[in-house]
C-alpha cells in the first residue's frame, strides 16, 4: 500500500488532495491547520491561538471541548454510537424530541430527525408536497420564498436560495422553478409600511394552487446577506399562508437555540410555522444533526393516505450519539444565562461596531442578538483580510462585502473586546490599503 502521508508532510499532502468548501484546489490561501480547540480559542499547529468569532459556522454555541458535552458523548459512545432507525428506536431520540417539543411552539408535535441542515430542508419540502398530495391536491408542488434567502447546498435547497446570488445559473436544468417574492427591506416593526408585503401577497394570490409551502428564514436572512427584517413581515406571511391554504416552513437552522435573543426567531413575531427546520447549534456544534418539526395535522394527513408513510429515511437519521449530545447541549443552554450573554454581545456590537458606520467604505453596520455585521461598500480581499485577522489573533471569515461575527455564547467580555477591536482594526487597515 502506498504511504501517502508522513508526519512532517501532511500539510503538503492535504494541500494537494483535500477539497475545501467554496475554494479552488489551487491558488487559494491555504487553510490554517487547527490542532485543538477549547472554550472560544482555536490553537493552530504552530502554537498560535485565535479567538473564534464564527462558532464554526454558527454552531458551537457553548464553545469547544465542553466538559458536559464531552461527557454526554463519551457515555453514549460506551453504550451505542449508532443503530438504524427503521424499525428500531432508542431513548436518546425520544428524549431529544421531548426537549424540542417543550421549547418550540406548541402545535409542533411530531419530529423527524435527520443528518444536516440542507437535508432537513429537503425533508421539509418533501413533507409539504406529500401533505397536499395526501389531500388530493397534487398540483401543489412548488415553493414560494423570498429573495436573498439561503437554505443549503443540496439540490432541493439550492432551488429555494436567492436566484441571483445562489447557484441557479450553474445548475439550471436540475433546479425546480419556484416562486420568489421581493426580500423584506424594513428592519424593525417601528418603520413598518404595508407595501413591504405587496410582492409576497401578489405571488401567493396568483400561484397558491401550485404552492405547497412558503419557506423562509425567520427574522434573519443569514448566508444570503446577513439581513434582519421586521417581525410584522413574518406575521403577514403567516396570515397569507392561512388565507391561501399554503403551509409555512420556518428555516431556523441558523437562528434556532438563542442566536437572535429569543430561543427561536419565530418568537419575535409570535407565530408558529407548520414545519420548522433546526440544525447547526442543536448539538452545540459537536456533531451533524438536524430536526424537522411539524404539526399533528401534517404528520397524520401524510400517514393516513397512500403511500401512508413519509418517504424519507437517511442511514444516519436520529444517530444516538448526536441525540445524546443534543440533549446535553439543550440542557446546558437552558441552564445558562444565555439571554444575558446575547445581550452582552449586542452591547459590545453597539460599542465597537456602531461607530464604524461613519467610515468611508462601510456601507452599513447592523447587529441583532449575537450577530454583528459590517457591510462594506466593496467586496473584501479575502486573503489579505484573513491574514490580518489571524495576525491579530482572531478567526473571522467574511464573505462578499460582509465582515461579521457570531461568537460562541460563552465568550467573555474581555474576549469580545479583543475580537471586535481586531475586527474593526483589520477592516480599517484594509480600507486604508485600498484607498
Ligand atoms: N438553512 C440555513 C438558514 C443555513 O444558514 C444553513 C447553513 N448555513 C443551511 C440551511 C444548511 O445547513 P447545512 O450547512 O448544515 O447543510
Amino acid at each position: 500500500m502506498t504511504n501517502y502521508l508522513s508526519d512532517n508532510n501532511w500539510l503538503d499532502f492535504e494541500k494537494s488532495h483535500v477539497w475545501h468548501p467554496y475554494a479552488p484546489v489551487e491558488g487559494a490561501l491555504p487553510p490554517y491547520p487547527v490542532k485543538s480547540a477549547a472554550g472560544v480559542t482555536l490553537t493552530l499547529e504552530d502554537g498560535r491561538t485565535l479567538i473564534d468569532g464564527m462558532s464554526s459556522w454558527w454552531s458551537v454555541i457553548h464553545g469547544y471541548n465542553n466538559p458536559s458535552l464531552n461527557k454526554a458523548a463519551k457515555d453514549q459512545l460506551d453504550n451505542m454510537s449508532h443503530v438504524m432507525f427503521g424499525g428500531l428506536t432508542h431513548r436518546p431520540a425520544a428524549e431529544l424530541v421531548a426537549r424540542l417539543m417543550t421549547i418550540t411552539p406548541e402545535p409542533l408535535q411530531r419530529v423527524f430527525l435527520c443528518d444536516s441542515g440542507s437535508v432537513s430542508v429537503e425533508v421539509a419540502i418533501k413533507m409539504a408536497i406529500q401533505y397536499w398530495h395526501a389531500k388530493g391536491r397534487s398540483s401543489k408542488q412548488r415553493m414560494l420564498t423570498i429573495r436573498r434567502g439561503y437554505h443549503g447546498d443540496t439540490t432541493g435547497a439550492m432551488a429555494v436560495c436567492d436566484p441571483e446570488t445562489g447557484m441557479h445559473h450553474l445548475f439550471t436544468n436540475i433546479l425546480t422553478k419556484h416562486f420568489f417574492a421581493d426580500a423584506p427591506t424594513i428592519a424593525d416593526d417601528e418603520h413598518w409600511q404595508d407595501e413591504e408585503i405587496d410582492s409576497f401577497r401578489t405571488q401567493i394570490q396568483a400561484h397558491h394552487d401550485e404552492i405547497a409551502a412558503v419557506i423562509l428564514e425567520p427574522i434573519v436572512q443569514g448566508a444570503g446577506g446577513m439581513r434582519f427584517y421586521a417581525p410584522e413581515f413574518l406575521r403577514r406571511v403567516r396570515a397569507l399562508c392561512d388565507q391561501h391554504e399554503v403551509l409555512l416552513i420556518a428555516d431556523e437552522i441558523a437562528t434556532g437555540f438563542g442566536r437572535t435573543g429569543k430561543l427561536f426567531a419565530c418568537e419575535h413575531a409570535g407565530i408558529s410555522p407548520d414545519i420548522m427546520c433546526l440544525g447547526k447549534a442543536i448539538t452545540g456544534g459537536y456533531m451533524t444533526m438536524a430536526a424537522v418539526l411539524t404539526t399533528a395535522d401534517v404528520s397524520h394527513t401524510i400517514s393516513t393516505l397512500p403511500p401512508k408513510a413519509f418517504m424519507h429515511g437517511p442511514t444516519f437519521m436520529a444517530n444516538p450519539l448526536a441525540c445524546a449530545i443534543a440533549n446535553a447541549s439543550i440542557d446546558l443552554l437552558l441552564a445558562s444565562p444565555w439571554q444575558e450573554r446575547i445581550q452582552r454581545m449586542e452591547l459590545a456590537f453597539a460599542k465597537h461596531l456602531h461607530p464604524c458606520q461613519a467610515w468611508d467604505g462601510v456601507a452599513q453596520v447592523r447587529y441583532k442578538g449575537g450577530i454583528g455585521v459590517m457591510e462594506l461598500a466593496e467586496p473584501v480581499r479575502m486573503e489579505s483580510i484573513t491574514r490580518r485577522f489571524v495576525d491579530k489573533g482572531v478567526w473571522i471569515r467574511p464573505f462578499g462585502k460582509l465582515v461579521y461575527v457570531m461568537p460562541p455564547f460563552i465568550i467573555s467580555q474581555a474576549e469580545l473586546d479583543t475580537l471586535l477591536s481586531a475586527m474593526t482594526a483589520a477592516v480599517a487597515e484594509e480600507l486604508a490599503g485600498s484607498a
